[in-house]
């Protein structure tokens, strides 16, 4: 095996071999827990991505003829392989990321349920046929891969967000170029290697490491003709109208700021429970965390008091820790861009819970405990923009009328949850809500591998979603033809 960080800096993988990048800089890769630098992420340019191109437009040629059923098969192979390798991934994602190592077993085994899914293949990718739509006329519709497709991928879930790309734009005959985080990239090398070992083809998915620079190149270049993105909103925003103009098709997976309102029939110690865990874990890090809590006025005193009293016991500490629920942000930079929420905040809302306190505990590593506002309003930035940290918000409405009115307002629609015992509130809720993904008593409403997974208004750019069907349509065009036979 030739591992990733045998030296520092990573490599770039591309026509099946492990290639140095032409890149002139490296950007730093830290273990977030102990702050230190543990690999250099290549910054690749236009020549990498070109190089990659050139591969994959070689591999495609021959990949697309291999008939699905043989494509899928190498999945089955796949999937033994991640399953066997699954505490070892799980151990990368804490290293490189932060998260706990019981994150990280999720984070994968979300990842396997998507390849699991995509060794369906064969039957999700049937066209439709009508044996007469005229006398003598038949008309019939075939699904076929799109080509050289492009995948940019965020840093909080370096496996399960490629696992969601990676089997599908490969079992439905596509070749893949894959730009991971350059903050989190160990963990998709290694699952693209596995995917190697397995038997894949060379040049079917390859892997260019960097960021804007890398990201460009891929957006600019003519013969990539699909892209799929996640990230934050304003990349999202410019990744889908660059690939847009270059006259490419394109989904764009953006930010999120998802509130939970608390009806005052909620069962309330699962739904405190349910809260902290979708607030905290991942420091907050996950673009289906809770981070406004609505609450309707009745229960309001009670559960703030008892969400602070929740969130002063979590257990803060590195992720290889036992039982730890809060670990440390992916960067300093990224916590002192938080910790400006807080400073902001703290002037406008009542600090209830403030997570700096944990930090003197840390000298070393990237922590920040868990913070809870009460009292705040939509015209705070606390409520507006993604913190994507451990910052938690609660809102106070008199009913739920007022209580969609406000979540509704919000620019994102990525998850919205309700909490309550009762049908007709729900039914209420799911009906005016304008959400992509919507939980009732479901602390993460996460749509499993056989839904689509995607967001309204700012949260997503695009038409098709992840995941369920839809991905199939992503990476997939259609020719229908009409036959008649004298
Ligand atoms: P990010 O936007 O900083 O980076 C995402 C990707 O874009 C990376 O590969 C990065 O190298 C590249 N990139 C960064 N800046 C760029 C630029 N100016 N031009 C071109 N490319 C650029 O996002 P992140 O911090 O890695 O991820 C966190 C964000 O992702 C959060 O906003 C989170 O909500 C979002 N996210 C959304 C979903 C979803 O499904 N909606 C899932 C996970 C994460």
């Amino acid at each position: 095996m030739t591992m990733v960080h045998e030296k520092t800096v990573l490599k770039n993988f591309i026509g099946g071999r492990w290639v140095d990048a032409e890149a002139a800089g490296t950007a730093p890769v830290y273990n977030p827990a102990t702050g230190e630098v543990i690999a250099e992420t290549p910054l690749s340019t236009a020549a990498d991505v070109a190089r990659a191109v050139e591969a994959a437009k070689a591999a495609y040629e021959r990949w697309r003829k291999v008939p699905v059923i043989k494509r899928a098969r190498l999945l089955y192979a796949y999937l033994e392989r991640l399953r066997r390798e699954r505490e070892a991934l799980a151990r990368m994602i804490t290293t490189e990321h932060g998260k706990s190592l019981a994150d990280a077993l999720a984070e994968v085994d979300r990842g396997i349920e998507s390849v699991e899914h995509a060794t369906a293949a064969p039957t999700l990718m049937m066209g439709d046929a009508l044996a007469e739509v005229a006398e003598g006329l038949e008309q019939t519709t075939y699904r076929y891969p799109l080509g050289v497709v492009a995948s940019i991928t965020p840093f909080n879930f370096p496996a399960m967000i490629p696992l969601w790309v990676i089997p599908w734009a490969v079992v439905t005959g596509n070749a893949l170029i894959l730009k991971p985080s350059e903050q989190t990239p160990m963990t998709t090398l290694r699952l693209v290697e596995l995917l190697h070992e397995v038997g894949l083809p060379d040049g079917v998915v390859n892997v260019v490491n960097g960021a804007k620079e890398a990201v460009d190149a891929l957006l600019a270049h003519p013969d990539i003709v699909a892209v799929n993105f996640t990230g934050s909103q304003k990349t999202a925003a410019y990744v889908y109208e660059t690939a847009a103009r270059y006259g490419k098709r394109v989904q764009a997976f953006s930010g999120a700021k998802n509130h939970a309102v608390v009806l005052e029939d909620a069962v309330l110690a699962p739904t405190i429970d349910g809260i902290l865990r979708a607030a905290f874990g991942n420091g907050g890090q996950r673009c289906m965390a809770t981070s406004v809590v609505v609450a309707v006025e009745g229960i309001a005193d009670d559960l703030v008091e008892r969400l602070a009293d929740g969130a002063r016991k979590l257990k803060v500490g590195s992720g290889f820790e036992e039982g730890v629920e809060l670990t440390p942000l992916i960067r300093e930079e990224h916590r002192r861009r938080v910790l400006s929420y807080i400073e902001e905040g703290e002037k406008q809302a009542r600090l209830v819970v403030d997570g700096r306190e944990a930090m003197s505990r840390f000298p070393r590593g990237f922590y920040l405990g868990a913070t809870v506002f009460d009292r705040v309003t939509p015209e705070m930035r606390l409520w507006q923009e993604e913190i994507f940290g451990p910052v938690l918000s609660v809102v106070r409405v008199r009913d739920l009328d007022e209580a969609i009115a406000v979540t509704n307002r919000s620019r994102y629609a990525n998850g919205a949850i309700l909490y309550t015992q009762s049908g007709k509130a729900a039914r209420r809720f799911r009906e005016e809500i304008d959400a992509g993904m919507v939980g009732i008593n479901v602390n993460i409403p996460l749509p499993v591998a056989f839904f689509p997974f995607g967001g309204h208004k700012d949260s997503f750019y695009g038409v098709i979603g992840e995941n369920g069907k839809d991905i199939v349509q992503f990476f997939t065009r259609k020719k229908t033809v009409s036959s008649r036979w004298f």
